[in-house]
């Protein structure tokens, strides 16, 4: 079986910071994977502006180091690489200036085809860029504008962010890219849900027991220090991608899979979210930084040895025990944890199910093991249901915990895109269904804010944990405490 490509209507991709980081490990690949399987039509053309000076051709040239670092040598053809070459284009523009405006509208013109704008840059000129923008009379009806997270610091910045970006562009032509829903593992999980009998029934509070959503790296601080340091573990990850892969797992079904549709329900869920302050935020989250230990087999220092001055409160992990207040949900706690050096590499989401109310079989068939539901995001994507069956064979009943394989991904010839490639076509399509609207991101912060206010409030200190660990003890202790225990740890890797 093998998927097919439908090109998207021509369009021009303005890449500001198209020469940063982003741009070169994810934009410029996935927009060469799309080209090179026919997607993007060769009257196309992908712009990158930054304020370097540089040739069009030296941008290309970026552009070819960049596909030769980043995309599979047996995904590269010559004659794909030259076609996909051929469509960019440069213009040193500067944000914050005037400087090289005049050159990117002239380079525009005056086509009416589908302009997207990808802001690739720091979120201190999201807003500059949005209104020189408008001041120079590029955003027209088929314009478009993808801002990267972070979306704000908090909910004031998050507001006065969308307020501005909201005087130049309409709701319906701002995309705010949470690159985790592009992933197929969670379109599957919409697709698992929603189109087939099978789950839905049974996805509440009377069969599931528990949800389990872990983003684990054993990556330390890397050179983001300056970010980092000011963000911390739950504006990092929690408040855009954790509780977006929550919001998904919780939302009732939509109407349909048109993009508002998607997004009320998810709305609704983060409204749902029980409010976390003051009075119980020890009880309900564990904030973490690791020390020095080890990763990937190699000693590493700890987080305040990575840092200038060697201080820092900011957590490198976070675990919250967060309750949906709703029918479906009530008494079902997602245990979301996330952290930096941590044991292993990998993104999950965890349904547990709950166990048989009785068990017919003796204590010779061993352990009856309740259903769970594992759908792996990083490092591979997969999706697993844990059954229970009979251990093959002559010997008496003995039961056996195994996993259906549900990912597929071997019976379709078709290589796993990476999230980046869905989500810009999908810009050019106008299908907002996996961007995340204004109400979401200002409703996931109205959650998060009262949880940062009352770290500070309450003086919860961070918890060190040893580098190369699954964080600190008291993380383990806030799911034993419910006689539950993380995914791994069961798993026993
Ligand atoms: P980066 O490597 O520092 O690149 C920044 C880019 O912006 C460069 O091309 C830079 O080129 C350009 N730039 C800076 N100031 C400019 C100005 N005044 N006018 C025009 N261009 C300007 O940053 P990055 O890691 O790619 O991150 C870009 C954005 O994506 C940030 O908001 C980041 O939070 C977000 N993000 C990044 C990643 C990632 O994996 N890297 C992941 C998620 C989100 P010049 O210096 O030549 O102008």
């Amino acid at each position: 079986m093998t998927s097919q490509f439908i090109p998207v209507e021509p369009f021009d991709y303005v890449v500001f910071g198209g020469t940063g980081d982003l741009a070169e490990r994810k934009l410029i690949p996935a927009l060469y994977h799309r080209a090179a399987d026919g997607q993007v039509l060769p009257s196309s053309r992908i712009i990158g502006a930054a304020r370097a000076e540089m040739s069009t051709e030296a941008f290309r040239e970026f552009a070819r180091q960049a596909i030769v670092a980043h995309v599979k040598p047996d995904e590269r053809r010559s004659d794909k690489i030259e076609f996909f070459l051929g469509m960019l284009h440069y213009v040193s523009v500067d944000a914050a200036s005037e400087r090289g405006w005049a050159e990117l509208k002239a380079l525009l013109g005056e086509d009416d085809r589908v302009r997207a704008f990808y802001l690739a840059v720091g979120p201190t000129i999201f807003a500059e860029i949005a209104a020189r923008l408008g001041a120079c009379g590029l955003i027209g009806a088929d314009s478009r504008l993808v801002v990267e997270k972070p979306i704000g610091h908090d909910l004031a910045s998050a507001h006065e962010l969308n307020l501005t970006i909201g005087r130049y562009f309409g709701e319906n032509q701002i995309f705010r890219i949470d690159h985790y829903l592009g992933k197929e593992t969670v379109q599957n999980l919409m697709a698992l849900r929603f189109a087939n009998a099978l789950y839905e029934p049974i996805w509440n509070s009377a069969h599931i027991d528990h949800v389990q959503i872990t983003v684990a790296e054993t990556l330390g601080l890397e050179a983001r220090a300056g970010y980092y340091d000011r963000s911390g573990a739950i504006r990092d990850m929690v408040q855009n991608h954790i509780l977006q892969l929550l919001c998904l797992v919780a939302m009732e079904p939509p109407a349909s899979i048109a993009a508002d549709a998607v997004r009320d329900e998810k709305l609704k869920v983060l409204r749902a979210l029980k409010p976390i302050d003051a009075s119980n935020v020890a009880d309900m989250t564990v904030r973490g930084q690791y020390g020095a230990g080890a990763a990937d087999g190699a000693a590493v220092p700890g987080y305040l040895e990575e840092l200038a001055d060697g201080k820092s409160d900011t957590e490198t992990f976070v675990a919250i025990k967060a309750e949906v207040e709703n029918w479906r949900w009530a008494g079902v706690p997602f245990y979301l944890r996330t952290g930096k050096r941590l044991a292993q590499r990998v993104s999950e989401i965890i349904i547990q199910f709950k166990p048989v109310p009785h068990s017919i079989f003796g204590p010779e068939a061993g352990r009856l093991i309740a259903n769970r539901l594992v759908l792996r995001l990083q490092p591979d994507e997969a999706v697993g249901q844990m059954i229970m069956i009979k251990d093959p064979g002559p010997g008496g009943m003995r039961l056996r915990q195994v996993a259906l394989d549900m990912s597929f991904a071997d019976s379709f010839a078709v290589r796993a895109p990476d999230a980046y490639e869905r989500l810009l076509l999908d810009v050019i399509r106008g299908n907002q269904t996996l961007f995340m609207r204004r109400d979401e991101v200002e409703a996931a912060w109205r959650w998060i804010d009262p949880i940062i206010s009352a770290w500070r409030e309450t003086g919860l200190k961070c918890r060190k944990y040893t580098a190369g660990t699954w964080g600190p003890s008291a993380a383990i202790a806030l799911v034993e405490r419910d006689g539950r225990t993380w995914h791994e740890e069961e798993a026993g890797d």
